[in-house]
C-alpha cells in the first residue's frame, strides 16, 4: 500500500481519493477551497493545507484539476509538486489536458527526478464513485507497472497506450467520440418526441441494438427528464473539443463532424450553459427544432 497525495478534490478527484482510502492506501488530499479536503478527512484520509504539504512524503501523486494551466499551476514553481515531492515519486496526471503540454511537463518532471505518467480517465462521475474508470496511460512502461496498484484502486480498464502524451491523445479521441454520440442521441430524442413515440420504450430497444452505447445508457434518461445537473460540465467538454480540434489540425487530420459538435458545445457555453452536464447538448438540439427549454 502506498502513500498517495491527491491534488484537486472536485467531482472526480474526491471520489477517486476516497476509493484509494478504501483500497487501503494512506491518502493525503489538497484542494484549493479547503472544505472538500475536510470531506476526504471524514472518509479516513488526511487534509493538507498546501500542495507542498500534501506531497512532501508521497510515493504517488495524483493531480485532478480542470485544464492545462491548472496542472502547470500545481506542479511547477516553488510551491508545486516538482519542487516538493520526494525524488523517485510517481506523478500521475489524471486531468484531461493538451497532449503537447503533457509531453513538456513530463520532461520537466524527469528533470526534477519525478516519474511522470499522463493518465486521463473516462467513465464520468459514476465511474469515479464506483472505482470503475477507464484509464489511458502514457509514459515509461516501468513507471506504468509501478503505478498499477494505485490505478487499480480507481479504475477497471487500465491500459498503457505509449510514451508520455499518448494518454492525452487517446483521451482527446475519447472526447470526440463522446461528444458526437451525445449530439446524435439528443437529435434522436428530439426526433422521437416530435412523433409522440414512447421514449422510454424507444431508448430501451435502441439500447439493445447497434445504436446502444454507454452514452445512451447514462445520458438518455437525463434528456428525457430534462435533468442536466453535472456530471461532466459542458465547459470542460468545450475545453476538450478545443484540445482535439487543435491536435487534429496539428496532425493534418480533418474531423468535420467533430468540428460541428465543437461549435454546438461552444454555443452552449457562450450563452451561459457551461455549468450544465454535457447531456445539455439536448437543449440546443431541441431549440433548433422549435422546442423551448427555458
Ligand atoms: P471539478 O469538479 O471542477 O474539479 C476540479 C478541482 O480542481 C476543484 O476541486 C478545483 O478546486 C481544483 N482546481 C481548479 N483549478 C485549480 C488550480 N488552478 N489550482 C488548484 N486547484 C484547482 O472538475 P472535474 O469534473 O473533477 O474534472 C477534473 C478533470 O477530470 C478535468 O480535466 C476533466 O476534464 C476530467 N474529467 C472529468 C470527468 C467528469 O465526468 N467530471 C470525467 C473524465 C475526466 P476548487 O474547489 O477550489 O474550485
Amino acid at each position: 500500500m502506498a502513500k498517495v497525495a491527491v491534488i484537486g478534490l472536485g467531482i472526480m478527484g474526491l471520489p477517486m481519493a476516497k476509493n484509494l482510502v478504501t483500497a487501503g492506501h494512506q491518502v493525503t488530499g489538497y484542494n484549493r477551497s479547503p472544505e472538500k479536503a475536510q470531506e476526504l478527512a471524514q472518509a479516513g484520509g488526511t487534509a493538507a493545507g498546501s500542495v507542498a504539504e500534501a506531497v512532501k512524503d508521497a510515493e504517488v501523486i495524483i493531480t485532478m484539476v480542470p485544464d492545462s494551466p491548472d496542472v502547470q499551476d500545481v506542479v511547477e514553481g516553488a510551491d508545486g509538486v516538482f519542487a516538493n515531492a520526494p525524488k523517485g515519486a510517481l506523478w500521475i496526471d489524471a486531468s484531461t489536458i493538451r497532449p503537447d503540454v503533457a509531453v513538456n511537463l513530463a520532461g520537466a518532471a524527469r528533470e526534477a527526478g519525478i516519474r511522470p505518467l499522463d493518465a486521463p480517465v473516462s467513465g464520468g462521475e459514476q465511474g469515479a464513485i464506483n472505482a470503475a474508470l477507464s484509464i489511458m496511460v502514457g509514459g515509461e512502461a516501468t513507471d506504468f507497472e509501478a503505478a498499477q496498484e494505485v490505478l487499480n484502486g480507481v479504475g477497471k480498464t487500465i491500459v498503457h497506450v505509449g510514451p508520455s502524451g499518448s494518454g492525452q491523445t487517446v483521451k482527446a479521441a475519447n472526447q470526440l467520440i463522446v461528444a458526437g454520440n451525445i449530439q446524435l442521441l439528443a437529435e434522436s430524442v428530439v426526433f422521437l418526441e416530435a412523433y409522440g413515440v414512447d421514449t422510454d420504450a424507444a431508448l430501451k430497444v435502441l439500447g439493445g441494438g447497434l445504436a446502444g452505447s454507454k452514452v445512451l445508457d447514462q445520458k438518455g434518461q437525463k434528456m428525457l427528464d430534462r435533468n442536466f445537473d453535472p456530471g461532466f460540465r459542458l465547459a470542460l467538454h468545450h475545453k476538450d473539443m478545443g484540445i482535439v480540434t487543435a491536435a487534429a489540425r496539428e496532425a493534418g487530420v480533418t474531423i468535420p463532424l467533430g468540428a460541428v459538435v465543437a461549435q454546438l458545445v461552444s454555443a452552449l457555453v457562450a450563452r451561459g450553459d457551461g455549468g450544465l452536464d454535457h447531456s445539455g447538448l439536448f437543449k440546443l438540439a431541441h431549440e433548433l427544432s422549435g422546442g423551448d427549454e427555458k
